[in-house]
Parts: structure tokens; sequence; C-alpha cells
């Protein structure tokens, strides 16, 4: 029996997480939870500049918010000695080898090979320095950067989402690992990473296969076995455009804050670009049943962001009383919100913030719009006993319909301006009965209440 899987998620907290990044955080915990694995959030955060302890912490509080909760974690800035000692490895292997061009000299010649049709490849020039021109170089204050020397030959996997997949190295640069002023670039600290951790499976965007046929070098050359690779489509905008970090509405924070549900979320960062309908689907375990790499599609992931809104309804109109009390208590609706109350409201709500404005037309105070003062201080005559119940309305505007004559929105259009103020709202069937028979027939006479 093999080992249990190990999935990583692994951003760079250069930004705030966007419906982009959902999609690999959550394909990677929802192959965690359907194959009993485990689920590794790492920081990928050897940019010193561009990293920040605020965006880090975003990470966190967004794959949180989402319901993705890692079984591990930890952060590449405290594990620098780890990445130390494989470059000591590679360089004493004759696999990580001195560069003293600088971007100008390398932008120089890009140039020049592409005015001969050639393809723009480091040349490894540096692989014939002698030492002395290593010490001459360093003299005029050159410091070298280090770059991985690749194996000419085609590397190739069977991709857990692309199927038979291959990277012919030879047409590739050798990747730059180390910086002249000795940071590391993404490519060696991840390989390291997942080689000690143990990773299993690398799920992440198809805007890594050519990454993948570099680092599958690299575990060679750093001995460790090399895990299995998954690569799915991007989520794209309808228009095809790709999301960056800079779509700011579109990251987990705003739509947190636009009164998104995670689960809406979640089903449109999944489903969208695989085999099964989009489609809100409130549980993790479920999504994950419908979650199989093998079935996504390889054409860009289309999703158009007002789908959240539809998605977002449903799964509001059908929220249980216990999920929604925890919600609407942080968004500052009383306490004594009930559940008579949230079934009366839900079918109406887009998000679930809203029903802060039906628990204030249900509350008061109200301003009646009474355009009719006649119908509506009959129909307040007419207004049975207290207290009222779910069969109230329907015997109060049978006894008004049999009084007046009116009849559908004649009949119904007045009692709700003057019950709510509103044109809209919820079902006055299980709306009256909270309004109240007190405050009712303030309303009908016309009083703020
Ligand atoms: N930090 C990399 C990124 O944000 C991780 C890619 C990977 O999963 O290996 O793209």
């Amino acid at each position: 029996m093999s080992a249990a899987p190990l999935v990583r998620f692994a951003p760079s907290p250069t930004g705030f997480l966007h419906i982009g990044n959902a999609r690999p955080a959550l394909l990677n915990a929802l192959y965690a939870r359907r194959h009993g694995g485990r689920f590794l959030l790492r920081l990928d955060d050897t940019d010193r500049e561009r990293s920040t302890r605020e965006f880090a912490q975003a990470v966190e509080t967004d794959l949180a918010w989402l319901g993705v909760n890692p079984d591990l974690f930890f952060r590449q800035s405290d594990r620098t000695a780890l990445y130390d000692a494989a470059a000591a490895r590679l360089k004493a292997a004759g696999r990580l080898y001195a560069c003293y061009e600088t971007q100008e000299e390398l932008e120089r010649r890009r140039k020049r090979q592409l005015g001969r049709g050639q393809p723009p490849v480091y040349d490894r020039a540096a692989l014939s320095l002698t030492d002395s021109d290593r010490a001459a170089l360093e003299a005029e204050g050159r410091r070298p950067h280090w770059r991985f020397l690749l194996d000419h030959r085609v590397v190739a996997w069977t991709d857990l989402v692309r199927g038979d997949s291959h990277v012919d190295c030879a047409s590739l640069s050798d990747p730059v690992l180390v910086r002249a002023d000795g940071s590391y670039l993404y490519t060696l600290p991840s390989v390291v990473d997942d080689a000690e951790t143990g990773v299993t499976h690398v799920i992440r965007g198809e805007d890594h296969v050519t990454n993948t046929g570099v680092q599958v070098q690299l575990f060679e050359a750093l001995g460790a076995p090399v895990p299995a690779f998954g690569h799915h489509n991007l989520l794209t905008t309808a228009d095809g455009e790709g999301l960056s970090k800079r779509l700011g509405h579109l990251s987990l924070r705003s739509l947190r804050e636009a009164g998104y549900e995670p689960a809406a979320v979640r089903s449109l960062a999944v489903l969208t670009g695989s085999a099964e309908a989009v489609r809100p689907v409130a549980s993790l375990d479920e999504l994950a049943t419908l979650t199989d790499l093998a079935h996504l599609s390889r054409a860009p992931a289309r999703f158009d962001p007002t789908e959240l809104d539809g998605l977002n309804a449903r799964l509001v109109h059908d929220m249980p009383f216990a999920e929604a009390r925890e919600r609407l208590t942080a968004l500052g609706v009383p306490e004594e919100i009930s559940e008579t109350f949230w079934l009366a409201v839900r079918a109406n709500l887009a998000r679930v913030s809203e029903a802060a404005d039906w628990w204030r037309v249900v509350n008061g105070p109200v301003t009646p719009v009474i355009q009719d003062p006649a119908f509506i201080a009959q129909a307040a005559r007419l207004l049975p006993e207290g207290p009222f119940g779910p069969t109230t309305w329907k015997a109060w505007t049978d006894a008004v319909k049999a009084a007046t004559g009116a009849k559908g929105k004649a009949l119904f259009m007045p009692l709700r301006l003057a019950l709510t103020g509103l044109e809209h709202g919820p079902d006055l069937a299980g709306l009256l009965p909270l309004i109240g028979r007190e405050r009712a027939l303030e309303r009908l006479e016309g009083q703020v209440a």
C-alpha cells in the first residue's frame, strides 16, 4: 500500500490571494481530503523585497475563510540552511556554476540571438571561464549568480491532469537558482522543500509545466524521489484574461467583505473548467467527491464573476439556521433573531447580510406607504386578533378580499407597502407574524413603527 499523499499549496506572500489562487489551494486541499492525505501550506517568501508580513497573514486568514485548514505550515525564509546545503552539494557535483554576466550583457546577447533567428537561450559562456578569469571578474567587484546545468534531454512524466507530458530541456536556458546577493529564486527552495517534506503530489497551475522539466532534473540531481505532478487549467475571466494579484475585486478578501459565502467562491473556483456543472456545493466533502484531477478540462477555465451572485443566492436559500446564526451575529443582527425569522426571509436573500435589512423591516421603525387610505383603514379593521401565526395572512387577506372585492396585486401590494414601506420582500405570510399585531396595526394607521 502506498503512503498517504502529502500535497502543498505554496503561494508567495507578495499580494492578496484571489479566486484564481483559490483553485490550486482547493484542488490540493480536496485531493488530500479525498485520498486521506495531508495538506501543507508553504509560504514561498524568498523574495524578501516583495514578501510582506501583512500578505503572509492574509494568506492564512483567507484560506481559513475558504475552509482550507493546513495540516502543516512553514515559511521558506526560516529554512535557508537547507537551501545552502543543497546548493553546496550541487556545486560539488558540478551542476551549479558561477556566472558573472550583468543584466545588460545578457539582454544584449539575447537581442543578438533573436536577430539571428536563434532561440534566446543562455549560451553557457560562463562554463568556459578559467579560475583566473573568475578571479579577474571578482577583482572588478562582480559577484556571481549561479545557474543549474541542465541535462539537454527530454523530461517526461504522466501528468495527473494532462496525461503524457514532456519538456525538452535542450530548449531551455540553464535556470538561475541563486542571485548575486546570495538569495534564492523560487526553483531550488521549492524542490528542496518538496523533497525534504516528502511531498508526494505537486498540484499547481499549468503555467508551471516548463518548471516541472527543470525541477524533475533537480530532484534527480539531489538524489530525491520525484513526486507526481498535476497541472490544472487556469481560471480566466470570460474574455480570456488571466487573473493577476492586481485584480483586487476578485481577491478573497474583497469577496469576503462583499458578503459572498465561502462555499460560493469554492464552487466557482473548483468546478469551473471541470467535468461537473458549476453549481453551489455547500460541503467540502461533497466538493471533494466531485473533484477529479483527471476530469479537469485542458481548455482555460473561463468564468464570469457575476456567476458568484447566483451561486451565493442558491446557497443562502438553503442555508440552515445554525449556520446563518453565526454569520448574522457577526453582522450585528441582534441575538434574539429566531429560526422562524431566518426561514421567513432566506428565500429572498442574495447574501446573508441582507437579512439585517429584513430584521429592520420586521422590528421597525418602518415608514408605511399608504396610497389609498380608505382601503387600508378597512383592512386595519379586519386585522385578526392575535397572536399571529402562519395562517393569519391568509385569513386576513381572504377577509379583505371578501369585503373590498380587491384581489391579486391590487389586494396584496397596498398591504405590503403599508406594512413594510417596500414593494418587494419576503412572503408576508411569514413576515406578518414576526411583525406582530401591535406593530402591524400602527403601520396600517400610518404611524412610523
Ligand atoms: N510560489 C510558487 C507560485 O506562487 C509556487 C508554485 C508551485 O506550486 O510550485 O507560483
